[in-house]
């Protein structure tokens, strides 16, 4: 089966993620696919593989190497996300692409004028959706990468690796089922997530991220004899958010700026909360933003000569960069394959988490690669069946740098 087949037979499958559930996985059909990429890997050799409780699918590449070296993995995760409809995916090969408007299906265009980077992917195969459905390249691209990586190992012996750990996992888009992984099943050095964007475009870095609970504490007390004595909570959240910086706002700020987002703000005369997330990819902006709230809160309390403000600070995750440090090769390794493919990479420091964050923190530093998907989580994604072939090989070459490392 070549690269093409195997992304269009994983398309079939329904496996849309569900944000307000909490079992995982969100979706049970996330299992059908799960199963069936289970079967795939044991075909091709792969005789550990199965699927777990939580929908984690788990397989080895045993070493065909005689000296010591690193275990590595490489992950891509099975949902979709249901900002779209994932069901009923009618993917379609266009071969040769000519650089213009595409027509997905009747009055539905993807143009040029609205997505600029099709003109680069003039006289590549790509495969677009017929307009009403995500494709689900983000991430069954990266899934039919590792796999067509793990089916040259297994007609070729001559590639040589160290231990090699793939996992598909359930649940990304919603954030949670990464939670779920079990180590015992997956604990190599390092790993690669394999998932979504361009393949020049890859992701060691992340903001580091705290939430902001405050409570406001006010005096309620009949408006027409007010005068002196209310405190209106409201009127306090709105001076607290007032006395932040403007331009710390998200709608102000963009690439490596870190922001304050106000979520929520409810409350009446009497008590008031509200809800901020705090980011900042550099560490010390990061901590200078929390101190901003803990300033405001000691200000507030001392103008009314009490606790009017209680301010809880919780820190819910860190820039993923820091795991690399002393082990630069990991972020090497994958720059010289990307390069020896002809690419030139950009690091793209992300403006969320990713699951390479959250697992970079569990002990095994995961940075991101491209799959050749674009345009992701909408009618008009699609993927260049060309990228996807040269991130096999970049795969391939992660693999065997691996086990020159000591
Ligand atoms: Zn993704």
């Amino acid at each position: 089966m070549n690269i093409l087949e195997r992304f269009i037979s994983y398309t079939r499958f329904a496996t849309t993620s569900s944000d307000d559930c909490d079992v995982c996985p969100s979706n049970p059909d996330e299992f059908l696919l799960a199963n069936h990429l289970c079967q795939e890997l044991k075909q091709l050799g792969v005789k550990d593989a199965h699927v777990d409780e939580q929908c984690f699918v788990y397989g080895t590449l045993e070493s065909n190497v005689a000296h010591e070296c690193p275990t590595i993995g490489f992950l891509a995760h099975m949902d979709t996300s249901n900002a779209t409809s994932g069901t009923g995916v009618k993917a379609r090969v266009i071969e040769n692409y000519d650089g213009k408007d595409i027509e997905l299906s009747e009055g539905i265009y993807t143009t040029v004028a609205d997505y600029p980077d099709l003109a680069d992917l003039k006289g590549k195969t790509i495969v677009v959706t017929d307009g009403t459905t995500l494709l689900g390249g983000d991430d069954k691209a990266g899934i039919a990468i590792i796999m067509d990586f793990v089916q040259r190992c297994h007609e070729d012996p001559s590639i040589r690796h160290g231990k090699v750990l793939v996992c598909f996992t359930p649940d990304e888009e919603t954030g949670s089922g990464i939670h779920h992984i079990d180590l015992n099943e997956f604990k190599p050095d390092y790993a690669y997530t394999v998932d979504g964007g361009s393949p020049e475009t890859i992701a060691y870095e992340c903001f580091n991220g705290a939430s902001a609970e405050i409570r406001f504490h006010g005096n309620s007390i009949h408006p027409g004899s007010a005068k002196g004595k209310m405190i209106n909570a409201c009127q306090l959240a709105i001076d607290f958010h007032n006395m932040l910086p403007v331009f710390d706002r998200p709608e102000n700020t963009e690439g490596r700026e870190g922001f304050n987002h106000l979520l929520n703000v409810q409350g009446d005369c009497q008590s008031a909360e509200s809800v901020y997330i705090i980011r900042n990819h550099d560490a010390g902006l990061f901590e200078k933003q929390k101190k901003d709230f803990e300033m405001i809160r000691d200000t507030m309390n001392a103008r009314y000569g009490k606790e009017v403000v209680e301010l809880h600070l919780n820190d819910t995750y860190r820039n993923m960069a820091e795991c690399f440090r002393g082990r630069e090769y990991i972020i090497d390794n994958m720059l010289n394959a990307l390069k020896e493919a002809g690419y030139e990479p950009k690091s793209e420091a992300i403006r969320g988490g990713t699951d390479g964050s959250q697992l970079s923190f569990m002990g095994i530093p995961t940075p991101n690669l491209g799959t050749g998907d674009f345009y992701c989580h909408g009618n008009h994604e699609l993927v260049c069946i060309d990228y996807m072939q040269s991130m096999v090989d970049v795969v391939m070459k992660i693999a065997q740098a691996s086990c020159e490392v000591k």
